[in-house]
């Protein structure tokens, strides 16, 4: 239970404050969970920092949308400007009333295994930027375990004619996802509940998407947290990351 909270002018002011004790306050949908990973003695609070704009940007030439941190899951679903891959990954959150508070910002900086944007996010080569105005890939955010730094998101950069498709997978609409899968052109991304995203370099290393090769690429992913648990056994999660993978990739074909 946090027992401070902060309210910093400025996003340069807000990451001073951080440190392994404290938490950015977004939306406040993951602190003020019941049994939430964060457990912070302070909460510094982001929501009026002006971080929740939606704009065009161009990063090296490369035209994106710029997409500010404490925008919420609402105000993507609301802007015409947004692609319509992300409005739906937007809505794998199932409950209205989360997707109005929820941030983007938020769901990319606690990455979880069951995330509703990250697959999403790296199959289209999204971006983040810190607020010393850093960026790199939301992939490499991802993979080098930046959201365990004291780093603040202030925006994510989506390609906005990147042509992803993608498929969640849970037992009910508003139930964790125990397999999601996004893909978008030779990028495939894999999130199974429990491992997080999976590698997929063998498979990004070829252009076979037929079913036997994706089933056994699927089979023969290396990682020890892909489990038999209440959602499915191990065998079947590395079923339905194949066919997806496979089924995608024909459906974006076509
Ligand atoms: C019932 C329930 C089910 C949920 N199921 C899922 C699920 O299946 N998948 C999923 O992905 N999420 C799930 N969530 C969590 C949550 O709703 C989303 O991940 C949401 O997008 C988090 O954003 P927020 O703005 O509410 O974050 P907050 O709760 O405000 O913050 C969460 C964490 O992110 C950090 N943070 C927030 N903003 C930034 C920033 N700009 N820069 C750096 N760090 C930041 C904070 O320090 C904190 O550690 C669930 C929540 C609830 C209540």
């Amino acid at each position: 239970m946090a027992e401070k909270l902060i309210v910093p002018r400025s996003a340069i002011a807000a990451s001073r404050y951080k440190n392994s004790e404290s938490a950015f306050l977004a939306g406040g949908t993951e602190i003020n969970r019941l049994n939430s990973y964060v457990d912070a003695k302070t909460l510094i609070s982001i929501g009026r920092l002006g971080l929740d704009t939606i704009n065009d940007a161009e990063i090296d030439g490369k035209p994106y949308l710029r997409i500010g941190a404490t925008a919420t899951f609402t105000d993507c679903i609301e802007n015409p400007k947004v692609p319509e891959y992300f409005k739906q990954a937007c809505h794998f959150m199932s409950s209205m009333v989360k997707r109005n508070m929820a941030t983007v910002g938020g769901n990319v900086a606690i990455a979880r295994d069951d995330s509703y944007l990250i697959p999403t996010l790296v199959a289209s080569g999204a971006l983040v930027e810190f607020s010393n105005e850093k960026i790199i890939t939301v992939k490499e955010y991802y993979l080098r375990h930046f959201r365990h730094a004291n780093k603040l998101i202030v925006a994510i950069y989506i390609d906005p004619s990147a042509k992803v498709r993608s498929k969640r997978y849970s037992n009910t609409a508003s139930g964790h996802a125990y397999v999601t899968v996004a893909v978008c052109e030779k990028n495939v991304a894999v999130q199974i509940k429990g491992a997080g995203l999976v590698d997929t370099s063998r498979l990004e290393a070829s252009s076979d998407r037929s079913e036997a090769f994706c089933l056994e690429w699927a089979e023969k992913v290396k990682n020890k947290n892909i489990k038999s648990d209440m959602f499915g056994s191990e065998s079947y999660k590395r079923y339905l990351a194949g066919v997806t993978v496979s089924m995608l990739c024909k459906e974006g074909a076509r």
